[in-house]
C-alpha cells in the first residue's frame, strides 16, 4: 500500500486537514484520516500539495460533437434564425462523416480534457451506431468499443449508453440524415445493447445502461417495450432519455399525445430514481413535482443548454420539491464543472433577481449545495451506489486535486474553501486528477499526451476538409 499526505480532502462532514490516504495496489481507499498511520516512517509518505475533491460525473456526453465546438458561431447574415434546429443540421454533417477510428482519436482527446477539469466519470449517451452509409458494422457494436477504447486509454470511467433511435420525429420515418442511428426493432438495438454490454464487461472502468435518444425517437410501445425490460430485468442500470428541450418539441407532443414530454413520459412508464432525464427544460408545474416525487433525475447541461439557447431549467421549483440533478457537458462547448455549476447558478440569479439559488433543505452555502447535487446524483445518473461520502474506505480514489499555493486559495479559511474554488476557479487551478489511485493528468498534462494529440490532430484535419 502507497500512502499520501493531502493538505485537505473535502468529504460530507467538511474538510479534513492534513489527509492521509492509503491507497491499495488495485488502487482502492485502505486508510483516510487526519493523523498519519502507525507504523508508516514519515518519508515513506508522499506529500501531495493540493486540496482533494472528489471527481465529478459529466452525466451527459455526446462525443464526437467535440469535433464542432466553436464551429458554429458564424451565423449567416441570411438567416432568419440561428437555432437548435439549424445547428442540428450542422451537427449531423459531422455525424455523418467520422469513421470509427476518428470517432475514437477525437473522443480519447476529449477525455483526456474532461480528466485535465476534474471529471473521473463520463455517460456517453451514443447514437453514431452504423457506418456513414446506414448500414450495421460488421461487428454492431464497433463505434461503441471505439468510444471504450477511447476512455481506456484516456484513463476515465465510462457509462456508455447505446442510444435507441428508431424515427425521425413523433410519427415520423428517420430522415436520410439519420441513418446511422436508426435501429427500428426493439430487436435489433438489444442485439447492439447486448454486444456492447459484452464488450464493455472486457473493460476495467466500464459499464453500460439503457437510453432511449428522445420520446420524438421512438414511438409509445416501443418506448414500453424498452421501459419494461429494464425494469424487470435490469432495474439497476440508469435509463437515460433526452426530455423537453425545446419548446417546439414540447408543441409536437402535445400534438401528437395530448399530454406535455413529462407527463406523457410518466403516463407510459414508471419513472424511477434510475431515470434520467436529460435537460427537462421546459416544464409545467405539475411536470417539475412528477419528477421530484418519482425520484428521477434531471441531468442539466448548462454550457450547451446556454449555447443552443434553450431556456432555463425551474431549478427552484425542483429544488423545493427536493428533486436530484446533475451536469453535462453534452456538446463539449465547454468542459469546467465548476463553470456548469456558475452557469446553472448565475442563469438563476439574473432571472430572479435573487442569490439564494440552491435552497434545498436549510443549508445557505450554495457550494456545498450544488457540489453534493453533482456529485451524489451525478453517482446515482451512471448507476453507481458509492453515496455515503465522497471518499470512502473500500472505494476507488478517484479525485481532482485543487493546488494549495494559489494565491486567493492560499489565503482563504477552510469554511469558504469550497465556495471559493467552484466560483472563482479554473482549470489553472487544477494540480490533476486521479481515477483508481494513479495520476491521469498532472500539471495540465495526461500521461499520454503526445500520442492522443497526433491521432486527434489527423482525425480533426481530416474532418475537415472540405
Ligand atoms: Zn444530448
Amino acid at each position: 500500500m502507497k500512502f499520501f499526505r493531502f493538505e485537505s480532502l473535502y468529504q460530507r462532514e467538511g474538510w479534513l486537514a492534513p489527509a492521509y490516504i492509503g491507497i491499495t495496489p488495485t488502487g482502492t481507499v485502505a486508510y483516510m484520516n487526519t493523523k498519519p498511520p502507525t507504523g508508516v516512517a514519515e518519508n515513506m509518505i508522499e506529500k501531495i500539495a493540493g486540496h482533494a475533491l472528489a471527481g465529478f460525473v459529466n452525466a451527459h456526453s455526446h462525443a464526437f460533437q467535440y469535433a464542432m465546438a466553436g464551429l458554429a458561431e458564424h451565423h449567416p447574415a441570411e438567416a432568419q434564425a440561428d437555432t437548435f434546429w439549424s445547428w442540428r443540421e450542422k451537427m449531423y454533417e459531422i455525424a455523418l462523416k467520422i469513421s470509427p477510428e476518428a470517432l475514437e482519436a477525437i473522443a480519447t482527446q476529449l477525455y483526456a480534457e474532461m480528466l485535465r477539469h476534474g471529471y473521473t466519470h463520463v455517460a456517453e449517451f451514443h447514437y453514431l451506431h452504423h457506418d456513414t452509409d446506414g448500414n450495421p458494422y460488421k461487428q454492431v457494436g464497433e463505434m461503441s468499443h471505439h468510444l471504450l477504447k477511447a476512455a481506456d486509454k484516456a484513463g476515465i470511467r465510462i457509462t456508455l449508453l447505446p442510444v435507441w433511435y428508431a424515427q425521425g420525429g413523433f410519427g415520423q420515418e428517420p430522415t436520410e440524415k439519420q441513418r446511422r442511428f436508426i435501429n427500428q426493432s426493439l430487436e435489433d438495438y438489444l442485439q447492439l445493447w447486448h454486444h456492447v454490454h459484452k464488450l464493455a464487461s472486457r473493460f476495467a472502468q466500464a459499464d453500460v445502461g439503457f437510453c432511449v435518444h428522445s420520446l420524438r425517437a421512438v414511438n409509445q410501445e416501443q418506448l414500453q417495450q424498452l421501459a419494461i425490460l429494464h425494469e424487470q430485468e435490469y432495474p439497476h442500470l440508469p435509463f437515460h432519455i433526452h426530455i423537453a428541450e425545446q419548446e417546439k418539441e414540447v408543441e409536437d407532443c402535445l400534438k401528437h399525445y395530448g399530454k406535455r414530454p413529462v407527463e406523457f413520459l410518466a403516463s407510459a412508464v414508471k419513472l424511477s430514481p434510475a431515470y434520467q432525464l436529460v435537460h427537462a427544460t421546459h416544464l409545467s408545474p405539475t411536470e417539475v413535482a412528477i419528477i421530484a416525487k418519482s425520484g428521477a433525475q434531471v441531468v442539466i447541461c448548462p454550457s450547451t443548454e446556454g449555447n443552443l439557447g434553450d431556456g432555463f431549467f425551474a431549478l427552484q421549483d425542483f429544488e423545493q420539491k427536493g428533486g436530484h440533478w446533475t451536469i453535462g457537458t453534452d456538446s463539449h462547448v465547454s468542459l469546467n464543472p465548476f463553470e456548469e455549476l456558475r452557469w446553472l447558478d448565475y442563469g438563476q440569479r439574473l432571472r430572479t433577481h435573487l442569490r439564494k439559488i440552491f435552497t434545498h433543505g436549510k443549508e445557505a452555502d450554495s457550494a456545498k449545495l450544488a457540489y453534493e447535487q453533482a456529485i451524489f446524483s451525478g453517482r446515482r445518473a451512471v448507476g453507481r451506489t458509492d453515496l455515503r461520502n465522497f471518499f470512502e474506505v473500500g472505494k476507488p480514489f478517484d479525485a481532482l486535486i485543487i493546488r494549495d499555493d494559489v494565491p486567493l486559495l492560499a489565503q482563504t479559511a477552510p469554511t469558504y474553501r469550497l465556495a471559493t474554488i467552484l466560483y472563482s476557479g479554473d482549470a489553472s487551478w487544477n494540480l490533476g486528477t486521479w481515477v483508481q489511485g494513479h495520476w491521469q493528468t498532472l500539471e495540465q498534462q495526461h500521461k499520454h499526451k503526445v500520442s492522443i494529440l497526433a491521432q486527434f490532430r489527423e482525425a480533426t484535419t481530416e474532418l475537415r476538409k472540405g
